[in-house]
């Protein structure tokens, strides 16, 4: 076992403290980030067959989904995936006599990946970071649990119709898609656990990628990665992970971007459901986003918080950020994404303004948005809301205008709120 390492303390605020990381923080000048908003995704897979038409289609990557679309909490690819880990997590959480637990102020008070490799070194056979291996099975069913919620628990007729109406704000019976990628970890745990130093963060847009010269597929990455986003290919016999479509973030390709600016990865901007938005966010040199509200995913993300961290717990600092499900359960929703939960969703079901303008951003077009501005409209609609707690909120909707700004300051999207109406002419009336 190696104990050569000393682990370097690193400020991670998703948990809001310092922890404990194999190497010093190093942050890049820009980072890779995105919002997926759970609520309006339809698992038509559309992300995950773009992906995999672009980058996953050779010999050997046949199971190898860099995308992946599952439904909860039944779903997962591979198999079980988070279960696995919370379950390894909460192993390691009662010998070290510990709780997985948050307290009051957004602290999380239990041990990530890294500080429960750190206490039990010899216990796992993962000197830096507590994971496992999957079985190979495990990966062949890249949608399993499709559409599967817990058993009922609403009341049924005799005809076994659910005679109770379901309501809003938390569905006894429920599922919802998880839509993931590489989350592009500010501390990633592949980069943390490769004994070859095949893994590096790049310093101009923060995309992990892996060196395919120096890998050697010990898979020590597969097992470090808690989201199972490291893939063995067993063909060329070396790891392959999401890539972030780096050339469309470094704007090569002259057919979509004839002036060079960043566009969308694939998945992104394939989106059906609207779901999608990505960004390249500013980074400070202590790790934390640099403070820019004019950013639509750092005003998302830090200054209405209305889109978190996938298992902030495990300590990776992800860069996906996920606009929770209104009717799932809180309990279920506040581990998988830490207790911002409530207010997340209640910011959600009854948006601000602003918010309501900056979610009609989300694939409106394909180029990455650096910067937004909003121009005000009428008043057209008005609702009674139910929040997390049951209350009412009166919600106010104005047909605002919303644009969006590219890398070089260009407008490259103008939109409203109120979706516009083009009626076709009658000249092509019942014709195609
Ligand atoms: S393309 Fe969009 S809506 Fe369709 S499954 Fe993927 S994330 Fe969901
Ligand atoms: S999600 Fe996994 S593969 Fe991607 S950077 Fe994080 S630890 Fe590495």
């Amino acid at each position: 076992m190696n104990r050569s390492y000393i682990m370097s303390k690193v400020y991670n605020w998703q948990i809001n403290r310092d922890m404990s990381y194999p190497y010093e923080g190093k942050y890049p000048e820009r980072q890779f980030a995105s919002v997926f908003n759970i609520n309006r995704c339809i698992a038509c897979q559309t992300c995950t067959m773009a992906c995999k038409s672009t980058w996953t289609y050779s010999k050997g990557q046949e199971l190898m989904w860099w995308n992946n679309v599952e439904t909860k909490p039944y779903g997962g690819y591979p198999q079980h995936w988070d279960v696995k880990l919370l379950n390894l997590m909460q192993m390691a959480h009662n010998r070290q006599e510990k709780s997985m637990t948050w307290n009051d102020e957004g602290e999380y008070n239990g041990m990530t990946i890294f500080e429960a490799a750190e206490k039990e070194k010899t216990e796992n056979g993962q000197s830096r970071v507590l994971g496992y291996l999957p079985e190979d099975h495990e990966w062949t069913k890249p949608n399993i649990g499709e559409d599967a919620s817990p058993p009922k628990v609403t009341k049924t007729d005799k005809m076994g119709f659910v005679s109770e109406p379901v309501k809003l704000p938390e569905h006894k019976s429920f599922f919802f898609y998880l839509q993931r990628i590489c989350n592009h970890c500010t501390y990633p745990a592949c980069l943390a656990a490769c004994p070859r130093k095949a893994i590096y963060k790049r310093d101009e847009d923060g995309v992990v990628l892996i060196d395919q010269e120096r890998c050697r597929g010990y898979r020590k990455c597969v097992e470090a990665c808690p989201y199972k986003k490291a893939m063995y290919n067993g063909q060329t016999k070396i790891t392959e992970k999401c890539i972030a479509c780096y050339p469309r973030l470094e704007g090569q390709d002259n057919h979509i971007t004839p002036d060079g600016v960043s566009v969308e990865t694939r998945c992104m901007s394939s989106c059906v459901g609207k779901i999608r938005m990505q960004g390249l966010v500013k980074m400070n040199q202590d790790g934390l986003w640099t403070k820019d509200e004019e950013n639509p995913l750092y005003w998302l993300i830090h200054k209405e918080k209305v889109a978190l961290p996938l298992y902030p717990q495990f300590g990776t600092e992800p860069n996906i950020f996920y606009i929770p499900p209104r009717w799932a359960p809180r309990s279920y929703l506040t581990q998988m994404f830490g207790p911002g939960v409530e207010q997340a969703i209640d910011k959600y079901a009854a948006p601000s303004r602003e918010l309501m303008a900056i979610l009609q951003l989300f694939r409106a077009q394909r180029e990455v948005i650096y910067k937004y501005q909003i121009k005000k409209g009428p008043k057209i609609y008005e609702k009674e809301i139910t929040l997390s707690d049951g209350s009412q909120k009166r919600l106010n909707i104005f047909n605002d205008t919303v644009i969006g700004y590219n890398e070089k300051g260009n407008e490259c999207v103008r939109t409203t709120v109120e979706e516009p109406m083009y009626e076709r002419p009658a000249i092509h009336f019942n014709s195609i």
